[in-house]
């Protein structure tokens, strides 16, 4: 059996993972052993079989130990431990939730349901660094990756509405809070059905300012708003969240020397852990709803297909409807009156799951099952 380390298990990307791998017997066909670096010495997670209680995530004797390890722990550890355990000789395969890696010659991006031939080319090449992708690139591509391995797609524009999750955990209690705080500025009025709304709207919109919403993690309201930037400002107008969409989607598709175009605007919504993008592509060629829809259902087993249609598309495309489940919902597609070649859609996924955690697993079962 593999021995396998877990670093980061405690973690919101980590207790995701932890919960997946057990709801699909993982760990039966592994050797776990999990590190922290703060829990030390504390009993190990049930996982329905013992293991040796957590171990030191900084003892690089310990960690080189075991044939794989899988971290979620973040970026800084990434940085600081995978270099020290590559520079002291250890050849085992390193899987990690963190951007830190992504964009490395010799790491691969985990996606496997749209590039699994890329990751079969990097395990015959011998490499030994699996990165899970960009949330939101991951589950754009789980959406729409049939069209470009169809050779569909010239360009492609993402609008995200991206959740709290994607932020941390923190941010997904604010958020919570915020919301909170924001319909007690008004509950008074609220409760009283004669109250004018412009005196609502006004008691609402006075809390945005008057420093009555948390806002340590987000830094500003995001309950009854918005955050049109996410992550950092790279200083050509573009945001990091957004050079993500065309260097990762290119790197996980192979692309190589021909990339193609990827680029929108990101931003923040008030969901808590499902992404949902609105695109726009510029096709090939023409092409007709049905061919387009019938590429999408083949595309792999979690693709939810949603008619264009209000009543389904209210009920089944929401972050409410997907969250917590591993589908990949698409709908509203449909040609834009630019003509037959500019197709536009919306796809919703759990970033927790496709967008974090389930390509990690992933990566594991297929060492697995190459032993
Ligand atoms: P996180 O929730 O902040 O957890 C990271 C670590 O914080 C834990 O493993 C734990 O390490 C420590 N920790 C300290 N206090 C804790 C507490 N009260 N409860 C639980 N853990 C605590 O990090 P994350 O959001 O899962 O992200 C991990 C990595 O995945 C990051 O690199 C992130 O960029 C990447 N990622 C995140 C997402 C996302 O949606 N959030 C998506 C894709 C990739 P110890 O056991 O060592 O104390």
């Amino acid at each position: 059996m593999l021995k396998v380390g877990l670093i980061g298990w405690r973690g919101m990307v980590g207790s995701v993972l932890v919960e997946r791998m057990r709801a699909e017997d993982d760990f039966a066909l592994i050797e776990p052993c999990f590190f922290s670096t703060s829990q030390a010495g504390a009993p190990a997670p049930a996982v329905g079989r013992s293991c040796p209680p957590v171990g030191d995530a900084k003892d690089l004797r310990a960690l080189a130990a075991c044939e794989v390890l899988i971290s979620c722990q973040g970026g800084d550890y990434t940085q600081a431990m995978h270099p020290r355990l590559r520079a002291a000789g250890w050849s085992g395969h390193w899987i990690d939730a963190a951007s830190t890696l992504r964009m490395h010659d010799d790491a691969v991006i985990i996606l496997d349901p749209v590039n699994r031939p890329v990751i079969e080319a990097g395990l015959a090449a011998g490499l030994r660094d699996w990165i899970g992708g960009n949330c939101t690139v991951s589950l754009m591509l789980m959406a729409f990756g049939a069209l470009f391995r169809a050779g569909l797609v010239e360009w492609m524009t993402s609008m995200t509405y991206q959740a709290a999750s994607g932020a941390g955990a923190q941010h997904m209690r604010e958020l919570l809070v915020q919301m909170g705080q924001l319909h007690g500025a008004a509950a008074g009025l609220l409760a009283d059905p004669a109250s004018a709304i412009l005196d609502i709207d006004r008691a609402a919109t006075a809390a945005f300012s008057n420093g009555a919403l948390a806002t340590a993690q987000f830094g500003y309201p995001l309950a009854g708003s918005l955050l049109p930037w996410i992550d950092r400002d790279l200083g050509n107008g573009q945001s990091r969240e957004e050079h993500k969409a065309g260097a990762e989607g290119n790197k996980i598709l192979g692309t190589g020397a021909a990339p193609i175009p990827i680029d929108g605007l990101c931003v923040r919504i008030g969901a808590m852990r499902c992404h949902s993008q609105a695109v726009t592509m510029k096709l090939t060629r023409a092409v007709t709803i049905a061919e387009v829809e019938g590429l999408l259902a083949g595309a792999h087993r979690w693709m939810r297909l949603v008619p264009n249609e209000r009543e389904a598309s209210l009920a089944q495309l929401t972050p409410a409807t997907v969250t917590g489940r591993l589908d990949i919902a698409v709908g509203r597609v449909r040609h834009l009156a630019m003509g037959h070649e500019y197709l536009t859609a919306f796809t919703v996924g759990d970033q927790l799951l496709w967008g974090a955690a389930e390509p990690l697993r992933r990566m594991l079962r297929l060492l697995v099952d190459r032993r």
